[in-house]
């Protein structure tokens, strides 16, 4: 990132930790990614269950990696393979100390925007897991809400689209139709607004573009 931006985008984030404070969720600043991974390292103690839901953003600073190979009791849905099996998973997750996402979008205020299909990842957001860990680089920060729900159909379905063969106007045109076809991924649209459990929700600001 240019070092303008960098600059600017760290007081952006000193501008949205006051505003996260405000709706009682946390709010971190870490420059780089190697940063927010030395953070989830202190974030989370050794022992603790955890589990994550889809995220490119996950995988691109390194958090992915330390939380499975690091000294915790993970719980990757990818390792059930029938149904029961998946059932059993979702049963675990639902209790998992901590829930690791990213967002599609953060207001300046500090609303947090986020649209999904099945919403297995939004789900364990809304309630279940201890604490829930967000990692949102600076490509997510937008103006408001409405803007946060275009940036993501804009900017995020499309690729999610073409990773998952949805066969949804976003992924045979790379345009939003409004759809309301059987793999939609568009099916919830939260808006998280305020946290009522203190500490519950962190929110990790990285300074680098990172994920859809
Ligand atoms: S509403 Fe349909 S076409 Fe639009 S982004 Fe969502 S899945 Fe794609």
């Amino acid at each position: 990132m240019h070092a303008a931006r960098q600059d600017a985008f760290a007081k952006t984030a000193a501008t949205l930790i006051k505003n996260l404070e405000k709706r009682n969720i946390e709010g971190y600043y870490c420059p780089t990614s190697a940063d927010a991974v030395e953070l989830v390292r202190t974030l989370v103690p050794e022992g603790a269950s955890v589990t994550w839901g889809g995220s490119e953003t996950l995988a691109e600073t390194g958090v992915k990696a330390l939380l499975t190979s690091g000294p915790y009791r993970v719980i990757d849905r990818s390792r059930a393979t029938t149904p029961e099996e998946q059932r059993a998973v979702w049963r675990e997750r639902t209790c998992a100390d901590f829930h690791f996402m990213s967002a599609n979008a953060l207001t300046v205020s500090g609303e947090i925007v986020n649209i999904d299909g099945n919403a297995d990842r939004l789900s364990l957001l809304l309630h279940g897991p201890e604490h829930v860990i967000m990692l949102v680089g600076a490509n997510k920060i937008v103006t408001d809400v409405d803007a946060g729900i275009k940036r993501t159909r804009t900017h995020a379905c499309p690729p999610n689209a073409s990773r998952l063969h949805t066969n949804t106007p976003c992924e045979l045109t790379g345009v939003c139709r409004e759809c309301h076809a059987p793999q939609c991924m568009c099916c919830q649209v939260v808006v998280t607004r305020h946290s009522r459990h203190t500490g519950r929700i962190k929110v990790v600001l990285i300074g680098e573009d990172l994920g859809f």
